[in-house]
């Protein structure tokens, strides 16, 4: 059935959207906050705010290496869903907007290779300043997703994204399912277009929706 598995990474793997967390460390949460729901929600486009958001955030190296040591948790159960993906030789990705830097961490504790996790960068200066972010990667607008999974997608009917956002749900078309994952935050915007919805805590829940009898049999 399923080979190619995509996730998304905030609010779908951890329980936090690590950027929010990075400008309560710089002092702006508030205003970052109500353009990062704006955005996820739909109603305003991800290329208008997140340049913005990110020059607001500044994340230099030692903010980011302070969020790494403060460790937002994985959502329940998403280390075990992922080690029985790899155990059945499943192809486990990482497909977020957010950065390299930020999700590298997280994806090394859950052995998903580097080359699988699809991502945008940061720039800094010697000193670990924040000076920029890529603004030319297609992560950066809002058909983004959908576009870097047409590029790493082999068989779209053995694909499958799984995500809490808009920005997730873009990939619908590409994939041969879209399941809307509510773990940590339920969009009414995606529960009303995904294929599936799910809605339970814990990241386990998924995986009757991911995998074939036989392979459910079998663990
Ligand atoms: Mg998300």
């Amino acid at each position: 059935m399923y080979k190619q598995i995509f996730f998304d990474f905030d609010s779908t793997l951890v329980h936090a959207e690590t950027l929010d967390l990075l400008a309560d460390l710089a002092g702006v949460g508030p205003e970052v906050r109500r353009l990062t729901e704006a955005s996820m929600n739909g109603e305003i486009p991800i290329e208008a705010v997140f340049e913005k958001k990110l020059a607001m955030i500044a994340p230099s190296h030692a903010m980011i290496s302070r969020l790494h040591e403060i460790h937002p948790p994985f959502v329940e159960g998403v280390q075990e869903l992922v080690a029985i993906l790899h155990r059945l030789g499943k192809d486990v990705y990482i497909l977020t907007s957010n950065f390299g830097l930020i999700v590298a961490p997280y994806a090394e504790e859950l052995a998903i290779r580097p080359e699988r996790v699809i991502a945008n960068d940061l720039f800094h200066d010697e000193q670990g300043n924040y000076l920029g972010m890529d603004a030319s990667n297609a992560l950066a607008h809002t058909d983004g997703k959908r576009i870097m999974i047409d590029r790493h997608i082999k068989n779209k009917q053995e694909a499958v994204m799984i995500g809490d956002s808009v920005t997730d749900l873009a990939c619908q078309g590409s994939v041969k399912t879209f399941i809307g994952f509510a773990g940590v935050v339920a969009r009414e915007s995606v529960r009303a277009q995904a294929d599936i919805f799910v809605e339970e805590p814990n990241a386990l829940a998924l995986l009757p929706h991911l995998l074939t009898k036989q392979e459910l049999d079998a663990l």
